[in-house]
């Protein structure tokens, strides 16, 4: 039975992919974990059940090349890193998903046959007005209240994305 993973790249730390309370196969790449040096984001990496994998040398070189073909040059290192893990999901006979809201990542992706989701408009998050969310621990609630449960850090809200 082929696994399916979801592989994050660095907006998808940004955008706060729900990261804990998932039933999913999370998994990034060591670069991914170096370019987002955010503390915040560092401690929710270090709460969560996110695998962090490296991709092979020749799964490097094949995005490369696929890169230099669309005319995107400029994709991070921690860019290049989450699609050449893609390729490495693959040839294990699973199944990779990108989590990207990045365009020049999604077009590489697309040249590689790799499925990528956009996290704006796709199903990692659910419709609705606020979310509030505990910025240590990353316990989400749907309901103001000052402080966290978990961890009693200030709660902060941001706009739910559709
Ligand atoms: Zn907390």
């Amino acid at each position: 039975m082929p696994q399916q993973y979801l592989v994050l790249d660095t907006t998808a730390f940004y955008a706060g992919v729900p990261y804990t309370n998932t039933s999913e196969n999370l998994v990034t790449t060591p670069d991914v974990i170096s370019e987002v040096s955010n503390e915040r984001t560092r401690s929710l990496i270090a709460l969560s059940k996110i695998n962090v994998l490296q991709a092979t040398p020749e799964d490097f070189r094949r995005v490369k090349d696929a890169a230099r073909r669309t005319g995107d040059n400029n994709l991070s290192k921690a860019d290049q890193s989450v699609l050449a893990l893609c390729l490495s999901i693959a040839s294990e006979g699973n199944e990779a998903i990108l989590l990207s809201d990045d365009f020049a990542v999604e077009n590489v992706a697309s040249r590689l046959g790799i499925k990528a989701r956009p996290l704006m408009t796709g199903g990692v998050t659910t419709v609705a007005e606020w979310v509030f969310f505990c910025p240590a621990c990353g316990k989400k609630y749907s309901k103001q209240r000052p402080d966290c449960l978990v961890c009693g850090t200030k709660l902060e809200k941001r706009l739910k994305k559709k």
